[in-house]
């Protein structure tokens, strides 16, 4: 299969570039590197099945080859990522997904579109199903990231109904592993850097909100999976083991060891970083379960234990 990976320069989007080419897919990735970085796709530049082009899909989204699927991870996603980028998180969300639809549609390829658990909101529902309608504050300061991903889910429905596009649509929980960020300013990387540098973890607040991570090796399989299936409708694809972010702190210095002597210590990261930030987030995956067949493998602390060796890797080598 010919397979176009918006924003594959990314965190997830360089995993699944790798996992595409280990199946023997041929895969154009496609970035503009707002957030994303041509490190993360390195590796993969000397394999013969394999291309990247640095493009912004707001402007235009072309290719001169046939495709079998376009996959829209473009987007910066992470909360500071967002904030500093508003107006192109807003373009990419909108511009961009119109574009890369009419590629698909152009090409006759299937569609699959990285949403968020961000179009829950700071959610009135726990934990969230598919069902859930949401509750975004429209203009609260990440209303840029929750409002895009909405108005892409709306457009590739629009989509899928008017042009009978083979589109799916997947809602990304928390993800975490190697090649996250080091300053994308997401709680996993704070806290794995912090831990490797021995410095205290910063819990925002009382610590009390709560999160799932999910390991990126089984979000990818859960959205190849999707990719792949008849589903229209949108799936959660996310861990459902739910924990407080001081909980969070806790495993990661038991991940760490005990030569790790960071502590954790309760900031105040000021009030735009910690406006609508959602109070509880679980996935319901009971949809992934019954369509896709998929559940995660991988624990939070094997999971851990790659990302804090990535981490101490990147360290030793800017040291
Ligand atoms: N958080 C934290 N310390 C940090 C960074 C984030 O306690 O150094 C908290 C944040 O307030 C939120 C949770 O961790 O409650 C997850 O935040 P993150 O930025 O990872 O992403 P989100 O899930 O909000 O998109």
């Amino acid at each position: 299969m010919r397979i176009l990976v918006l924003g594959g320069a990314g965190f997830i989007g360089s995993h699944l570039c790798e996992r595409l080419l280990g199946e023997g897919h041929r895969v154009i990735a496609m970035d503009n590197y707002i957030t994303g970085s041509r490190r993360n796709v390195d590796h993969l530049l000397g394999h013969a099945h394999f291309s990247l082009i640095e493009n912004d899909v707001t402007i235009s989204c072309d290719v001169d080859e046939s495709l079998d699927a376009v996959m829209n991870l473009a987007s910066p996603a992470s909360p500071v990522g967002y904030l500093d980028n508003p107006i192109e998180t807003m373009k990419v969300g909108s511009h961009g997904t119109y574009n890369a639809l009419e590629l698909a549609l152009r090409k006759g390829a299937r569609f699959l579109m990285a949403s968020t658990s961000e179009v829950y909101g700071d959610p009135k529902e726990h934990p969230q199903k598919e069902s859930y309608w949401g509750h975004v504050n429209s203009i609260g300061v990440r209303s840029v990231y929750d409002e895009a991903k909405r108005f892409a889910e709306a457009l590739t429905m629009a989509y899928y109904r008017k042009h009978n596009l083979r589109t799916r649509i997947i809602r990304i929980f928390n993800t975490f592993g190697p090649r996250m960020a080091l300053e994308d300013g997401r709680v996993v990387p704070n806290f794995v850097r912090q831990a490797v540098n021995d410095e205290p973890l910063t819990v925002y607040g009382d610590g009390s909100a709560t999160r799932s991570f999910c390991y990126v090796t089984d979000l990818v399989d859960g959205m190849l999976r999707l990719l792949w299936s008849d589903e229209p409708n949108p799936v959660n694809v996310g861990n459902p083991r739910e924990m407080t972010m001081t909980e969070f702190a806790q495993a990661v210095l038991a991940a760490a060891g005990p030569e790790c002597r960071s502590t954790i210590a309760y900031v105040n990261p000021g009030a735009a970083r910690v406006a609508d930030d959602p109070q509880r987030r679980r996935p319901d995956i009971t949809r992934a379960r019954t369509i896709l067949g998929w559940e995660p493998q991988v624990s939070l602390e094997d999971g851990l234990r790659e990302t804090l060796g990535y981490f101490r890797a990147v360290r030793n080598r800017a040291a």
